[in-house]
């Protein structure tokens, strides 16, 4: 069986890598970069119980299971860690430190208590995690191919896909997976799917080598008013990454030309300063701006499009698409090969739940 997937973000990889290990033929189609959109930027924080009491809670508990599995199988390659993770609050008198807290956090920024253990909370290098699945599918045969893809080859009875249209050939495909993030909303021109939007965000990434190895999630006044949330995520390299600030750009249709806006990273730095003034001096690494993949309801689409025998799209992982990735890719593949996934139920995620964007072509 030949799988054609679009898109070599993280769900992309993913799925590759289980279809890969099961025999399947697979073909990634990426526009841009492996890992060159959110999935090389985002925090790469891993939660096992943070999704509980929402339909989110059997997929991340199983992909926080496999991410463990993941990096036993294969250590040392993209920078897991468990790490405990901590609440503070920036306040106007000086708060207790807490033992395993940076030092630059500033004497307002008070402890509000552990919100994860090493046993619930750990983290990955995005970029790393990404590009290593995309890796071990190649070992077992699967192909990347650049090239942007622009619709879907079907049947002569228009009820099955047949391929995908890359730059203008077509790819021929037994099983076809969309799975470009916020960019998937352009299949929808093809397929019928439900709407798919991109909110962005940036980021910072320090050269903060004395960094205690704590995830710290922020309350703080944001700049321009309003509370901010920031996210700080020290990484085993040295380095310290914060995100947190919404930006609400328009997603541009090219992935390549995603680039960061210095003033959103200005205020990003404005905010960070208040609550550890220390990290906000230190030097930058890289300042960069991302866009999460999020549906109407906030939880992914993952099976099969209503209409075409043999498509099935995977996205809209919001905040949590790294943690989910190796869940919705096992649970996937298995959805592909047998028919079903015998791992997560992959009922709340059914995009047919959702109504179609009324934009198809044909
Ligand atoms: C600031 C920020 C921080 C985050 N932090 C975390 C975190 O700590 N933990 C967590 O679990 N999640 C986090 N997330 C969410 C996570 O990054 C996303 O859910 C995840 O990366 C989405 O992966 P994806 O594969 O669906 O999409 P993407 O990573 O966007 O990949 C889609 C791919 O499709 C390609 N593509 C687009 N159009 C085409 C085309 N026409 N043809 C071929 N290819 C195409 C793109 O180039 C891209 O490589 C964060 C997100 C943001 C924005």
């Amino acid at each position: 069986m030949r799988v054609v997937i679009c898109g070599g973000g993280v769900i992309g990889a993913c799925t590759a890598r289980f279809l890969a290990l099961r025999g399947c033929e697979v073909v990634v189609v990426e526009r841009h970069r492996v890992a060159g959109a959110a999935s090389g930027k985002s925090g790469g924080f891993l939660a096992l119980d943070w999704c509980d009491g929402s339909p989110l809670r059997p997929l991340a508990r199983r992909s926080f299971a496999l991410h463990a599995e993941l990096a036993a199988a294969f250590p040392d390659r993209w920078g897991y860690r468990r790490l405990p993770t901590a609440a503070v609050t920036l306040t106007r008198k000086a708060g207790r430190a807490a033992p395993g807290l940076p030092g630059w956090l500033a004497p307002e920024a008070r402890f509000g208590g552990w919100l994860g253990t090493p046993e619930t909370t750990a983290q990955v290098d995005p970029e790393a995690f990404t590009t290593s699945m995309m890796d071990l599918a190649r070992e077992r045969g699967a192909r990347l191919v650049q090239g942007v893809v622009q619709g879907i080859g079907r049947s002569a009875d228009g009820g099955r896909a047949t391929g995908v249209v890359v730059d203008g050939e077509v790819l021929a495909a037994d099983a076809v997976v969309i799975a470009m993030g916020p960019w998937s909303v352009l299949a929808a021109a093809w397929l019928a799917l439900p709407a798919v939007h991109g909110l962005e965000g940036h980021s910072l990434v320090f050269d903060d080598p004395g960094a205690a190895a704590a995830a710290l999630f922020v309350d703080c006044p944001a700049p321009g008013g309003g509370q901010g949330a920031p996210e700080v995520i020290p990484r085993p390299d040295g380095t310290t990454y914060v995100c947190g600030l919404p930006s609400r750009r328009p997603l541009p249709e090219d992935p390549a030309a995603v680039v960061a806006d210095e003033r959103f990273l200005e205020q990003l730095r404005q905010m960070i300063r208040g609550f550890a003034p220390g990290l906000a001096a230190a030097p930058v690494r890289h300042g960069g701006a991302c866009f999460r993949p999020v549906t109407e309801d906030g939880l992914p689409l993952i099976g099969p499009v209503a209409g075409l025998e043999g498509a099935f799209v995977a996205t809209g992982h919001s905040v949590w698409g790294m943690l989910n990735g190796p869940a919705t890719g096992e649970a996937l593949a298995a959805l592909i090969m047998d028919g079903a996934s015998a791992t997560v139920d992959l009922a709340p995620f059914d995009p047919a739940r959702l109504p179609a964007l009324a934009v198809q072509a044909t």
